[in-house]
């Protein structure tokens, strides 16, 4: 499927929920889905919205793609009932281009919508963004390493009356490592978000880009502070203090 190849390296790992009551068109939009990489998730049962509610909350989703126009029951209403307790994204499927648009505005608390009939470019491409943005709101910009403060929005990290820059593939590793901090990384992982941030690096400079950080980290915290596991990956290693 040529269509996807330019998004296979750009993918967000992610679990989406499709809410569409068509199988057909259901069908359609989880092989799409799948194809670009996604994790998908299904609800079949369209009896009422007790129920629509309880799939949504049961399916682990990072996603939510809302049909508007479920037989017999209302989108726009079980769109209201999860955003009482959950800030779930969702993009809204829709015929009604102008309706989506009135929705958006109105702060229902969709996200974004698509309008029918899919293209699978463009769904995929309003996937990225959403997704994107999500995880760039949910994710934290300063760490504490070492005592060492690690200001990732600004790439830089402060330690006693020192500032080191950090460029911006360091920036991206680093993210990753602190957040799996003690945890192996694999190589494979810091590729994915290298390209996910539109980084594209092969894998000598990665290896290169990794000993410069750890360089940097190293005046700070300490030798090893990043270690090689070879074969694996590399781990972000909080040594005692006068190591
Ligand atoms: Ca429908």
């Amino acid at each position: 499927m040529d269509i996807f190849v330019g998004f296979r390296y750009n993918r967000i790992m992610a679990r989406i929920l499709l809410i569409e009551d068509e199988a057909a068109i259901r069908r359609m939009l989880s092989e799409i889905l799948v194809g670009a990489g996604y994790d998908v998730a299904e609800l079949t049962d369209f009896g009422n919205l007790d129920d629509l509610n309880r799939g949504v909350e049961g399916s682990g989703a990072d996603l939510i793609l809302l049909d508007l126009g479920l037989a017999g029951l209302s989108g726009l209403e079980l769109l209201r009932r999860l955003r009482q307790n959950s800030d779930i994204p969702v993009i809204i499927l829709t015929g009604e281009t102008a309706e989506a648009k009135e929705l958006l505005a109105m702060g229902y608390g969709a996200d974004d919508f698509v309008s029918k009939p899919y293209k699978p470019e463009l769904l995929l491409l309003r996937i990225r963004a959403v997704l994107r943005r999500t995880l760039e709101r949910s994710r934290s910009d300063i760490y504490s390493f070492a005592g060492a403060k690690i200001d990732l929005a600004r790439g830089v990290i402060l330690h006693q009356d020192h500032r080191t820059h950090l460029t911006k593939n360091e920036m991206i590793i680093l993210r990753q490592l602190l957040e799996e901090r003690g945890k192996i990384v694999s190589r494979e992982t810091l590729m994915t978000e290298l390209w996910n941030n539109q980084e594209y690096i092969n894998d000598n400079a990665l290896t290169v880009n990794v000993s410069r950080l750890r360089t940097k980290l190293e005046k700070i915290a300490g030798k090893n502070v990043i270690e090689t596991r070879k074969g694996l990956g590399y781990s972000l290693v909080e040594a005692e203090h006068g190591e």
